[in-house]
């Protein structure tokens, strides 16, 4: 019983040690990323898919490989 007591709380321990881990990458790599005061965030028309480009006039959308047209505000 007590050898599966402590096998439990060290599968917890290493479970809760994953979800650290994968928030502590999902940060780093937030911090990483390139400024966006240069990159614009589109949405895709097509497929709602939201992401990042360089280009400020049309992008092509990385899902579906639709052009988009930037939607002046
Ligand atoms: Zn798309």
């Amino acid at each position: 019983m007590e050898s599966s007591f402590t096998s439990t709380v060290g599968l917890q321990l290493l479970t809760i040690c994953c979800i650290l881990l994968f928030v502590w990458i999902r940060t780093e790599g937030r911090k990483s990323l390139p400024s966006l005061n240069t990159e614009n965030i589109w949405c895709c028309s097509i497929c709602t898919y939201v992401y990042i480009d360089a280009k400020d006039d049309l992008s092509t959308c990385p899902r579906c490989s639709s052009i988009n047209k930037k939607v002046e505000e």
